[in-house]
């Protein structure tokens, strides 16, 4: 290309372009990737028509260096490129890497349907999961991803699991959700007492119903902290017992995590009433359900909250 390149010179000083702009010029077609552009292209430029790509190809170089020192850029996400159109050379915008791995991972995100999540969990990941005595649950977690993309239409148990405050339960719980939104597959994960408290704020203007059938045909359902409040009656068997009964009937996957064993969330939770009442029936039935839907899996851990 240096031919290109000296003829290229000649013609500027015949135009009489200022001395300071012909040497930004000369160096903007100096560079590799334009040198190979024109190379490419060489067939159908002609002289008078590089002379007039000229602002062109310095727009291309002078984008090009400032996105390489990570400078600010005319189209923030976006990389020039030269392009060849009717003669003259053009620089398009194109999306760069960053931006691409950027929006798949938006895409990603917004497959996991949250409320009042902790944000950590955004990044949860199965792979990042500290082993330690957890293998028995990580080994599950992994199997449910797998059989679970493999056929998502079939019934898979999920998990139900139950630890101590700060062992990363939660945690597990993202990563789960993370591990299948990679795959394509959404999911929704409630923190359940406040999953309870917006429920009962809806009944004033009507929308409870709406948030129930939402939440029962989520395809993925994760309640996270049940047992962390006290039950009502009326949500216990008219929000969680026509949840779970729907994903039941369904065999839609379901999963709960909570500080109480299965045990101790019947026995507990789900059979006294916030106003002080047993009730032991209404309890099993509930329980029963969470039984079809989840199998009971213990975190154990130190508090990773404290380091
Ligand atoms: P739990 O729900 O059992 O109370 P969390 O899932 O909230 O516990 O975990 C407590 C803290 O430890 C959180 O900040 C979480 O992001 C972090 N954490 C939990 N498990 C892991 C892990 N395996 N690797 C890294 N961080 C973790
Ligand atoms: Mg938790």
């Amino acid at each position: 290309m240096k031919n290109v390149g000296d003829e290229f010179s000649q013609q500027l000083k015949k135009n009489n372009w200022a001395k300071d702009y012909q040497q930004l010029i000369r160096e903007a077609f100096a560079d590799q990737e334009v040198k190979q552009f024109l190379n490419e292209n060489k067939e159908q430029l002609s002289k008078s028509e590089l002379l007039r790509s000229a602002s062109k190809v310095y727009e291309f170089v002078t984008v090009k260096k400032r996105l390489e020192k990570g400078e600010e850029v005319p189209v923030p996400g976006y990389k020039p490129k030269l392009v060849l159109n009717n003669h003259l050379i053009e620089v398009a915008y194109v999306p760069s890497e960053q931006l691409l791995a950027s929006k798949k991972q938006q895409e990603i995100r917004s497959r996991v349907h949250s409320l009042n999540m902790p944000k950590a969990i955004k990044a949860a990941q199965l792979s990042d999961y500290d082993l330690n005595g957890r293998e028995e649950v990580a080994a599950a977690a992994g199997n449910f991803i797998e059989e679970y993309i493999t056929d998502p239409r079939k019934f898979i148990q999920g998990m139900y699991l139950q630890g101590s405050f700060g062992v990363g339960k939660t945690f597990l719980l993202g990563a789960i959700a993370n591990g299948l939104a990679e795959e394509g597959f959404h999911s929704t994960l409630l923190h359940f007492p406040s999953f309870a408290v917006e429920i009962k704020n809806a009944i004033s203007d009507g929308g409870t119903l709406t948030m129930i059938e939402s939440v029962k045909k989520a395809p993925v359902l994760m309640l996270d902290d049940l047992g962390a409040d006290q039950l009502s009656s009326w949500l216990r068997d008219d929000v969680l017992g026509v949840i779970l009964q729907y994903r039941m009937q369904e065999e839609l996957p379901t999963f709960f995590s909570s500080n109480l064993s299965m045990k101790e969330l019947q026995d507990q939770y789900l059979t006294i009433n916030n106003r002080g009442e047993a009730e032991p029936l209404k309890a099993r039935r509930i329980m029963e359900r969470i039984r079809f839907l989840a199998k009971e899996y213990t975190v154990i851990g130190r508090n990773r909250r404290l380091s």
